[in-house]
């Protein structure tokens, strides 16, 4: 490092980093740099009281370091109130690694990744995320045993999307269940955007369910392969929001319910598997219920991946992950059901029963 960017750190008045940890609760931010291999990572522990924090490794080529943090805090934190309200025993993590997630990274750079993983010493288990796929998992998996996601051929779980599918699926029907008096999706209107690992699933399963579903994604390759195998009406990305939809599903990035989008959006249901859909969780919340749209949170319904994973690290089969994942339809009534009693939004009741059994654990914990 030469001494002028020595100096201009040094003369850096604010370090960012530990407050927004403070201010979100975080336990551990670790940045993780390989020259030879180009790897650039940001892994993001948020709570351990329930047990290891698992969660997925996204590949995303974020404009700024400062989005990739913004990110990581956010997923990891989401991961720490998705397992507790799933009733896992898990911690919420989640990594991020800045590049461009098209293209090919190699083998060099997966197990690089994979060393980092392993120095945490297990305190941090990772699995796939946007960007990173099977394989990718075999490679980390050469430096490390705490990774989950794992291929069949290696005792793993296998892709953990159809599951996280199946949940979004579950909690799309309980979402309709409480506006309509019934689950019954015949004819019900469903704009999936994003139909990658779990949105083309998620497809099936509409259209399986007798859903009218319209799909939109940036990538052409996804489009037709899911529409040459469903009955779907294709929109651009950029009008997915403006149609007309009982149901808007999102399936690809976050934030995508802000300002601008709740401006356009025209359905009485957001239920999907991206993370952190809202933008702002207590404007957005709030927003949402003004408009008279029931909002699924997502933390809550897209945890059938997280929850596959688990049975992975357990050692026991998917049936037991779609068994654990069946309760997602139920969980949603219930949060419904509170929300409305303590009139506050969907997305805090779901929080203040994650909330509730991480306190309970951690009283437990401290008696043992
Ligand atoms: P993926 O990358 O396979 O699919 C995302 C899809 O969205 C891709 O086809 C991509 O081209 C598309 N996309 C990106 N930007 C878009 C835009 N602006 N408009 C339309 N389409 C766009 O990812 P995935 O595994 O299917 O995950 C989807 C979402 O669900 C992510 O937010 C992920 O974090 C979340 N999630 C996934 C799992 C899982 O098991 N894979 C579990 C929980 C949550």
């Amino acid at each position: 490092m030469t001494s002028t960017i020595i100096e201009e750190i040094s003369t850096k008045k604010e370090m960012v980093v530990l407050p927004q940890m403070d201010l979100m609760g975080h336990e551990q931010i670790t940045f993780c740099n390989d020259s030879s291999t180009g790897l650039k990572s940001i892994i993001g522990i948020h709570n351990t009281t329930l047990g290891p924090a698992l969660g997925g490794t996204r590949v995303w080529a974020y404009a700024t370091e400062a989005d990739a943090l913004k990110d990581v805090l956010r997923l990891s934190r989401g991961m720490t109130y998705k397992s507790a309200i799933s009733g896992i025993n898990l911690g919420g993590g989640k990594a991020v690694i800045i590049a461009d997630p098209k293209t090919n990274k190699g083998e060099a750079f997966w197990r690089r990744y994979g060393k980092f993983v392993n120095g945490l010493g297990g305190k941090y288990i990772t699995a796939e995320d946007v960007g990173t796929s099977p394989s990718d998992m075999v490679h980390i998996a050469m430096e490390t045993k705490f990774v989950a996601g794992k291929p069949d051929f290696l005792g793993g779980s296998g892709d953990p999307s159809p599951v996280t599918a199946y949940g979004v699926f579950l909690g799309i029907k309980a979402s309709v269940k409480e506006l309509t008096g019934s689950d019954d999706l015949t004819g019900k209107t469903v704009s999936v955007q994003g139909v990658g690992h779990v949105g083309q699933y998620l497809v099936e399963h509409l259209c399986k369910a007798g859903a009218i579903v319209t799909i939109c994604d940036i990538n052409e390759q996804n489009i037709k392969a899911v529409s040459e195998k469903n009955k779907v009406t294709i929109v651009s990305p950029q009008d997915i929001y403006k149609v007309q939809s009982l149901i808007y599903a999102p399936c690809a990035l976050g934030a995508t319910v802000n300002d601008t989008t709740l401006a356009e959006l025209n359905c009485a249901i957001i239920a999907g598997a991206a993370n952190n859909q809202l933008e702002d969780e207590e404007k957005h919340g709030k927003a949402i219920i003004e408009k008279g749209i029931l909002y699924a949170p997502d933390f809550l319904i897209n945890a059938g991946g997280v929850i596959n994973c688990y049975t992975e690290v357990i050692g026991v089969g998917r049936d037991m992950a779609v068994g654990l994942t069946e309760n997602i339809y139920s969980k949603t009534l219930e949060i419904f059901k509170t929300a409305k009693e303590q009139n506050i939004t969907t997305q805090k009741a779901a929080m203040l029963l994650a909330e509730q059994r991480i306190q309970q654990v951690a009283k437990i914990k401290s008696v043992m």
